[in-house]
């Protein structure tokens, strides 16, 4: 028990220090971002014009492990403020987001729900995040397989209940006792962080988070739970 709680404060301790890290690195990025598009609009002629988009790419990338790295060490951002908001306006985002690369692809994107409405407190950005990680994962899993992703949204009691269903590669033993680990990834170019922090975000609203096989699609399923605010 001593021996645990030391490990949890050394634990505490290099996610404080990660999150610091994660925090000086995104303002040199942010410059490094604004300068390499003032760069390539001054370019914009020649051939470099792919390097450009690899560069800016790779920088998302960076920028999208520092936020999750950051959400992970419960980093407060005083810039972000909790607010009583719309929660199937984040959920018509993300798919809004996604419906290009959907189409591109061939696949499904599918929405249930009745157009009712309901109120979650937090922070908006942060609940948009975690939806659009698990929508991410549900387009990626139809890589080789699969055509549909189901999108479900339903209250029940005093949760909204957010279901994100596919006909994907499915979730195995090992994956599903896995899947919140953080940077823990089946992926060659996975992170293995966005259900990490997708968990940490929906539990910090006061939600809770399941994810199992679909029995209806074959592929995963992913459910969302979070606390309807009340005025
Ligand atoms: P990443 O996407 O970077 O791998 P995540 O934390 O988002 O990291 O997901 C962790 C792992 O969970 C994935 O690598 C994958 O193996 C598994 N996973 C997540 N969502 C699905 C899904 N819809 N279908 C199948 N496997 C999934
Ligand atoms: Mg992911």
């Amino acid at each position: 028990y001593d021996e645990e709680l030391t490990k949890r404060e050394a634990l505490a301790a290099v996610g404080q220090l990660a999150a610091g890290m994660a925090h000086e690195i995104r303002n040199p990025l942010t410059s490094i971002k604004g300068f390499i598009q003032l760069l390539r609009e001054q370019m914009e002629t020649d051939g470099n014009q792919s390097y450009f988009s690899v560069i800016l790419t790779e920088i998302e990338r960076i920028d999208g492990l520092l936020n999750d790295v950051l959400v992970l060490a419960r980093y407060r951002d005083d810039k972000i403020v909790a607010e009583r908001f719309l929660v199937m306006e984040e959920v018509l985002g993300v798919i809004r987001l996604l419906e290009p690369e959907s189409i591109r692809r061939g696949i499904r994107l599918e929405l249930n729900w009745s157009g009712e409405q309901w109120h979650v407190f937090g922070y908006r950005a942060r609940i948009k995040q975690a939806i659009l990680n698990i929508l991410k994962n549900a387009l990626e899993a139809l890589a080789s397989k699969g055509s549909v992703v189901q999108v479900s949204a339903y209250a029940s009691i005093n949760q909204v209940v957010i279901i994100v269903e596919d006909d994907g590669v499915g979730l195995s033993d090992s994956v599903k006792q896995n899947l919140f680990v953080p940077f823990y990834t089946t992926k060659p170019d996975g992170t293995g962080l966005g259900l990490s922090t997708t968990q940490r975000i929906i539990i910090d609203h006061g939600g809770e988070i399941f994810a199992d096989n679909s029995p209806q699609l074959g592929g995963a399923r992913f459910e969302v739970r979070l606390p309807i605010s009340m005025q």
